[in-house]
């Protein structure tokens, strides 16, 4: 088989997705967000084999929001094992990722670790005193992008915890199951900072590689997670990684991934590559409404998705 231009697949995309530009809506309820400039774009391949291809506004950094829910899962799998499962469920929520009927309904255990609700357990999972896991999460980053200078912007974790009402909420309402074994505050704290990480495009997909590579950092060597392990979170990211359009993307794209409100989308075709796309405007979804076509746009030109 030919050796797939990625360089080629990336200029294609980048001239491709001009007309959807100014199409989407800068996420306003975290309200440091909605400051960043709309009309960018960045995207990153990082290949197993370590190969690297880069475009647009790759030196940017970003707020990776939701994305970090697959950094804290893969520390709590590391940490419990399948036990994190008594507390989290593994369904797709079918509702938008910070609702609080279905909490309410379930009985304080959130369909899935990536809405709010999940991650929020998750960190509580993980909790350890608030400056020992943060430290903790901001080391892990870094070591799976082999970027020491990643940072916990404090700006974007103050913005979150004034407006984070509804995150109080769900917090609140899942300890008062039983669910939260820590304080909310502590937990919240946990969770707005490793929403606040920022990065580029090329550091997120070079940090999403070891769920391309059966859990190891093909950078480094190391073990991550076990395989059976990464496949476990590749499927989760599959079923629930873009909240209620976790269909859409499936569909359009094809592949596992993870997106958050800061317009970051990271995908992973496994065995192969991890391909990270950043666009700050938002479909009705909460997902960059340029990501998803641009991810579209690259499986259909690469011909790599898992179907
Ligand atoms: N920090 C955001 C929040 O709590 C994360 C949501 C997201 O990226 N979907 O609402």
């Amino acid at each position: 088989m030919d050796k797939i231009d990625y360089q080629a697949i990336l200029e294609r995309i980048s001239e491709e997705i001009k007309p959807f530009c100014g199409k989407g809506k800068i996420a306003d309820y975290i309200p440091v967000l909605a400051k960043v400039p709309a009309n960018q774009f960045a995207m990153a391949i990082t290949t197993v084999t370590g190969e690297e291809y880069v475009i647009g506004d790759s030196e940017v950094e970003f707020s990776i929001q939701s994305i970090s829910k697959v950094f804290t899962l893969t520390l709590a799998m590391k940490k419990l094992g399948d036990d994190i499962w008594k507390r989290v469920n593994l369904e797709p929520s079918g509702t938008s990722f910070n609702s609080l009927v279905q909490l309410e309904y379930e009985n304080g255990i959130p369909r899935n670790p990536f809405i709010n609700a999940g991650a929020i357990v998750v960190s509580d999972a993980i909790y350890d005193g608030r400056g020992k896991t943060k430290n903790q999460i901001i080391r892990f980053v870094r070591d799976l992008s082999g970027n020491n200078s990643l940072y916990f912007d404090e700006e974007v974790a103050e913005s979150e915890r004034k407006f984070g009402h509804r995150n109080r909420a769900m917090a609140n309402l899942t300890k008062s199951f039983g669910n939260l074994n820590n304080m909310a505050d502590e937990v919240l704290d946990i969770y707005y900072h490793q929403c606040a990480i920022g990065m580029n495009v090329l550091d997120l997909s070079r940090s999403f590689l070891y769920l391309a590579n059966e859990g190891v950092n093909s950078r480094t060597n190391e073990r991550v997670i076990s395989g059976r392990q990464t496949k476990r979170i590749n499927s989760l990211m599959l079923t629930s990684g873009l909240y209620d359009a976790v269909g859409d993307f499936a569909y359009w794209v094809g592949l596992p991934g993870k997106s958050g409100v800061g317009g970051g989308i990271v995908a992973v075709v496994p065995s192969v590559l991890s391909v990270a796309v950043w666009s700050p405007e938002l479909n009705e979804s909460g997902n960059s409404l340029v990501g998803v076509k641009a991810l579209e746009l690259f499986t259909t030109y690469a011909q790599n998705s898992i179907f």
